[in-house]
Formats: structure tokens, sequence, C-alpha cells
């Protein structure tokens, strides 16, 4: 039986005190049986970790480099994450993957990106996902496959018990649009159908795989019912309390 996960991404919102408002506010959510995973901004990882420190909730970094230390302006490494107090790294998110003028993310960097937090031991959440044209071309299960396969290469069979998949629809990502819970789980499917060949049918049904995109309280609970969606990576609803609360009580 794999354990429910869900992730609230912060992306580029909150301040110190509304990021420790609100991270308080969610200790209450580490008590039971899904594991919850807050992603604020770096600079306030540390404020979020004392917050949530003893309730069984988690934190983790939105993004980090694939090397320790160096000549790097603006990055952060794995290795101050979890100085910081992180347990997990977000890795791949599409808002990544496309933006910073033409030098989106590609999957190779994400691969080594993952190796090496994988190696300090961070947990990660992998991103995957299609844009609306590559749904309309029927390449869905082609871009899928392919940032699966190049951003997952090498990780051993030991190691992917610490990964976790984020499936995430680009086109539903802080649209409003949703993936219908039967879209996303045949998504789900085929990436279970993916990690499976990669590895074998044990990992396959060990990996927890999230889906992404508008997630909300009023659509959460029919897509958590869906057999191979364990859980939700959450951006805008996961920044109000009851509103994240109630996703969370959702998967449960
Ligand atoms: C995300 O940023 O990972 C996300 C799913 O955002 P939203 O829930 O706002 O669509």
């Amino acid at each position: 039986m794999r354990k429910s996960i869900i992730g609230g991404n912060w992306k580029m919102n909150m301040r110190a005190s509304s990021a420790k408002e609100l991270a308080s506010a969610l200790r209450p959510l580490g008590s039971g049986d899904c594991e919850v995973v807050l992603f604020p901004p770096f600079v306030y990882l540390k404020d979020v970790a004392d917050a949530v420190r003893g309730s069984g909730v988690h934190v983790g970094g939105q993004n980090c480099h694939s090397e320790p230390d160096g000549a790097f302006t603006g990055e952060i490494s794995a290795e101050m994450l979890k100085d910081s107090g992180a347990d997990y790294v977000l890795l791949g998110h599409s808002e990544r993957r496309a933006y910073h003028d033409g030098w989106g993310e590609s999957s190779s960097w994400i691969n080594a990106k993952l190796t090496h937090a994988l190696g300090v031991g961070l947990k990660a959440i992998l991103c995957v996902g299609e844009t609306i044209a590559e749904r309309e071309a029927g390449r869905t299960n082609d871009v899928l496959g392919g940032q699966l396969r190049q951003s997952l290469a090498g990780i051993s069979a030991e190691r992917t018990i610490d990964v976790v998949i984020a499936y995430e629809p680009v086109w539903a990502i802080g649209t409003g649009k949703t993936a219908t819970p039967q879209m996303a789980e045949g998504a789900h499917a085929f990436i279970r159908g993916v990690i499976g060949r990669m590895w074998d049918e044990g990992i396959a049904q060990q990996m927890r795989i999230q889906y992404g995109g508008s997630v909300k309280a009023s659509n959460a609970r029919e897509l958590l019912s869906q057999t191979d969606i364990d859980g939700a990576l959450v951006g805008g609803a996961s920044l109000s309390a009851d509103e994240f609360a109630a996703i969370v009580k959702a998967a449960k």
C-alpha cells in the first residue's frame, strides 16, 4: 500500500511572517497517515522548518544545483537544503523547464541534480508533464516517457524509494483547468508502466505518483480516489491553510 503524499509548492510567494504563520497553522497535518511536504522559497526554508519541527510535516527546496559548492551565483546546493532542515527537493518543475530566457532546464541537467540530491540523502519529487500542443499532437506518452527515461537515467533500484513522480500537465498548472480524473489516471498508469520497464514491477508498484495542476479542495477527492494517483502537488491552493488542509483530508 503506497502512502499518500501531498506537496505544497509555494513558488515565489510569502514573506517571513506569513510563511511562519502558514507553516504553524499546518502543523496538525503532520500527525495523519498522509505525508505532507511544504516547499517554501529558499530564504524562508529554515523559518518554515523551525515552525513545523516535531510535527511530522516535511520541508523541501523548490530546486537545487547539481554541484555541492562553487562559482554558481544565485544557486543553492542539495547540501545547503539539507543543512537548512529540508528532507525533500522539487526537481524539473515545468516553470523551471520552460522559463529563464530560453535556457530552460533540460532532463539531462535534472538527472544530474537528482543523482546528486539523492546522494546527499534528500528525497526528491520529479515533475514531468506535457504542454497543450504536445497533448493535441498526440505526443503525451512520448513526452512523458522521454522526460522519465532521461531524468531517471542511472538511478539505482535501491534509491527509487526516495523518488516521487509528479505528473503535472503544463496546461493545467495555475490555469484553473484540471485534467479529468480519467485523463490523469491514464497518464499515471502510463508512467507506472514506464517505471516498471525501467526497473521492475515491484518498483513500479512501490513508487508514488502525484497529480499536479489546479488541484483544489473541490476536485481533490475525485482525483485522489483514482487507482494510480497517490497524492497531489498543489500550487495556488497550498497558500491557504484551510484549502490545503481540506486537500490533505481528501487524501486520507
Ligand atoms: C504547481 O505549481 O506545481 C501546481 C500544480 O500549481 P497549481 O496548483 O497552482 O496549478
